[in-house]
């Protein structure tokens, strides 16, 4: 049997849990030039710390869904609350190839102007986290395409964002360095306490990694599913293999 205390605590647990960072309610984006919604009376939200997927077919709007988060497009119309400070990780890394390791990781924090110390403390730690110590010196040429994922993440990670954006960010890279990385992301989600908002055309990937998942379909939700299984998550697992079938018929109906 519960205890009242302990009921009250995991009421105000749930609370905390509840404060969304972000909201679409009946968001539409029209492109100009483009007569088709790209998104379409769009409804969901996002708790703060969550880890939150978005799956869908190519063209459904997924990429859009993090413009608009990310402040670099509009909505049309509809309502969107979401924070000033989100950082985005991109397919590709998007490292600048004169730059090394450490400057790359350097480059949003000298946008904001802080302090040359400080600056290199926090670069130092994010470059710890994502495993690139040894790396600091290297340019993007000399790495693989797993490190400059992590270049990016770190990049992403030291301009202390509410929010981190990943835009389909290990659909470039073999299996075993998606494993790894998907391994790390989880280790840094559970350090740093990030939202983080990922879009991946993977259903097994989202399974792997997301708390809920947002199946779209021509610009609006179809689904959410929540996953509630332990990390690690296994491939092979009945649970896992439930909730990826679960996933894919829908997204195929
Ligand atoms: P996804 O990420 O799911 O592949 P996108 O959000 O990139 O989908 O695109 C959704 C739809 O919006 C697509 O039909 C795409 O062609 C269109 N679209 C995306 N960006 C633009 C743009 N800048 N101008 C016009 N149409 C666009």
């Amino acid at each position: 049997m519960q205890t009242e205390a302990k009921k009250t605590e995991q009421h105000a647990e749930e609370s905390v849990k509840a404060i969304n960072l972000i909201s679409f309610k009946d968001v539409a984006k029209i492109y100009s030039g483009n007569p088709l919604p790209s998104l379409a009376g769009l409804n969901f939200e996002v708790a703060d710390g969550e880890f939150f997927c978005i799956v869908g077919p190519s063209g459904c709007g997924k990429s859009t869904i993090l413009k608009i988060i990310a402040g670099l497009e509009e909505e049309t119309s509809g309502e969107v609350v979401k924070p000033d400070k989100v950082a985005m990780v991109f397919q590709s890394g998007a490292l600048l190839p004169w730059l090394n390791v450490f400057e790359n990781v350097c480059l949003g924090l000298k946008a904001k102007g802080v302090s040359n110390a400080w600056m290199k403390e926090e670069a130092y730690k994010f470059i710890e986290m994502v495993g690139l110590s040894d790396y600091e010196n290297k340019y993007p040429r000399d790495l693989s395409g797993g490190q400059r994922q992590r270049v990016g993440l770190a990049r992403a990670l030291a301009v202390s964002p509410k929010v981190l954006l990943l835009d389909e960010p290990f659909s470039a890279l073999d299996t075993g360095t998606t494993e790894e990385l998907h391994k790390d992301l989880i280790k840094i989600w559970k350090t740093t306490k990030k939202t983080i908002v990922m879009v991946s055309h993977s259903i097994e990937e989202a399974v792997s990694l997301a708390g809920r998942i947002m199946l779209m379909k021509s610009g609006k939700e179809k689904n959410i599913y929540n996953i509630e299984l332990p990390y690690p998550r296994r491939e092979l697992e009945a649970d896992f293999i439930h909730h990826v079938q679960t996933i894919r018929k829908e997204f195929f109906k």
